[in-house]
């Protein structure tokens, strides 16, 4: 167990936590350097248990708006959970803003002291004195081990109403939330579990998408156990998140499950992944069980598709090769594009990016070649290839596709939809 008990800890109520607040302390986290991050690995302790975030918020190391933050949360939700601002310094005001709001007398927890004292020791230094105050804690307080540094989490119950407060660097809040989502909430947490299953889809707008799938939402919605979708669309795809609440995981998991298939029948080979899978590791896996060996040569995207595809690891089984021919020159002389083929039908063309395609995979001895050649922007658009014209072409043995693109958004967002769009091209042909 990763925690010890200090004081006896309060005997609680039995209450039942259906949803909880997440509060994240740091002024840093209201400028623009740091994001916090702490509440999503947070809410997907809770959504584990089957408790729902009802909302959360972020405040400064500001005594008075934190002080309001936690009465407010306490008062509206009943359970609390705090991160960051456990430290020694000054700045440092979770624990005596908590204690205030509950009324509760700060005390010394010597065996915290005495802890801290050895972990300076065992680095041959001494404990300063500031350090005294992280073995301040709210009578009553549950002592919560922190195994990688100095701050102790702290529980507390004050009837039907708890708190819990972590520290701030992800690294120590990850294993104390782990021990006290076990330890702590599970045994109150609702009778029930929530599982999201995240299905990926591309070749289709959310609209499209939300017609499509719309006749499953009245079904889900009157199940025994109900599924809950939410659409979100990004750059180059779209994600249906399926969530289902039951009374165990297992049927939670089928639930969502079941309509995860349901979606796919619907939408067909517009679904690339039910679990959350990226593209680029759904066609490395279809590459792999294929045997087959893929050589890309990329223009606008200048390796873009190369390093996504050599992000998954293993994917040395399947990427043979990749060369980023930006200039036309690049083109002829490493790819044996035609020059006459250039001149005809520009840099930008259908002819051109199957003759990269077929350069490359040719010249690798790979299976299947990949050519991407567009303008990416903000300058070199006309009225006929406007930035964000995008030529890619996918090269087999003996055959070979091509379409033309027509992206919107900066270079950046034109960049990314260039590969998302050649990996899916890819895909699609494999699954023939
Ligand atoms: P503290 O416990 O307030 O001393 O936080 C120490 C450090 O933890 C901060 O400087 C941040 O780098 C990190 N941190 C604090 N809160 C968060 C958060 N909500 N998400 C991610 N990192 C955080
Ligand atoms: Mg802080």
């Amino acid at each position: 167990m990763a925690h010890v008990t200090a004081t006896p800890a309060s005997s609680g109520t039995g209450a039942v936590w259906p949803r909880a607040a997440i509060i994240a302390v740091g002024s840093e986290l209201l400028g623009t350097s740091r994001l916090d991050t702490n509440s999503l690995l947070i809410t997907e302790r809770l959504n584990a248990l089957g408790i729902e975030v009802a909302y959360k918020s972020v405040v400064g190391d500001d005594r008075a708006q934190l002080t309001s933050a936690v009465r407010f949360a306490l008062d509206t939700v009943g359970l609390v959970i705090c991160c960051g601002g456990l430290g020694p310094t000054d700045d440092d005001l979770t624990r005596a803003v908590v204690a205030g709001v509950l009324s509760l007398p700060l005390v010394e927890d010597e065996s915290i002291t005495e802890r801290i004292r050895e972990l300076f020791a065992s680095r041959r230094m001494e404990m300063p004195a500031i350090n005294r105050r992280q073995a301040m804690v709210p009578a009553g307080a549950r002592v919560l081990d922190n195994p990688r540094g100095t701050a102790p989490g702290l529980w507390i119950e004050d009837g039907d109403r708890a708190v819990l407060l972590l520290p701030g660097p992800p690294r120590e809040l990850t294993p104390m939330l782990a021990a006290a989502a076990e330890d702590l909430l599970r045994e109150r947490s609702p009778d029930r579990s929530m599982v999201t299953r995240v299905v990926r889809i591309t070749g289709r707008t959310e609209s499209h998408t939300e017609e499509a799938v719309q006749p499953l939402y009245a079904e889900w919605a009157r199940a025994d156990v109900p599924v809950s979708p939410t659409i979100l669309a990004s750059l180059g795809q779209i994600e249906l998140h399926l969530t289902a609440q039951a009374a165990s995981t297992d049927r939670a998991a089928a639930a969502a499950e079941a309509a995860a298939a349901q979606v796919v029948e619907v939408l067909g080979p517009d679904v690339y992944s039910v679990d959350g899978r990226p593209l680029e590791q759904v066609v490395g896996e279809r590459l792999a069980e294929r045997r087959w060996r893929i050589a890309l040569a990329e223009s606008c995207t200048g390796g873009l598709l190369t390093s996504r595809l050599t992000d998954v690891p293993g994917s040395s089984r399947y990427v043979e090769t990749a060369v980023v021919a930006y200039a036309n020159s690049a083109k002829v002389s490493l790819l044996g594009v035609p020059q006459a083929l250039l001149d005809e039908h520009g840099a930008v063309s259908e002819p051109v990016a199957i003759a990269m395609a077929d350069g490359v995979r040719t010249s690798a001895g790979a299976d299947i070649g990949v050519g991407v050649t567009g303008i990416a922007g903000p300058d070199g658009g006309s009225a006929h290839k406007p930035v964000g014209t995008v030529a890619i072409a996918v090269a087999f043995p003996g055959s070979s596709c091509s379409r033309m693109f027509r992206f919107i958004g900066g270079r950046e967002q034109v960049k990314f939809q260039a590969s998302q769009a050649a990996l899916d091209m890819v895909r699609r042909q494999l699954a023939r």
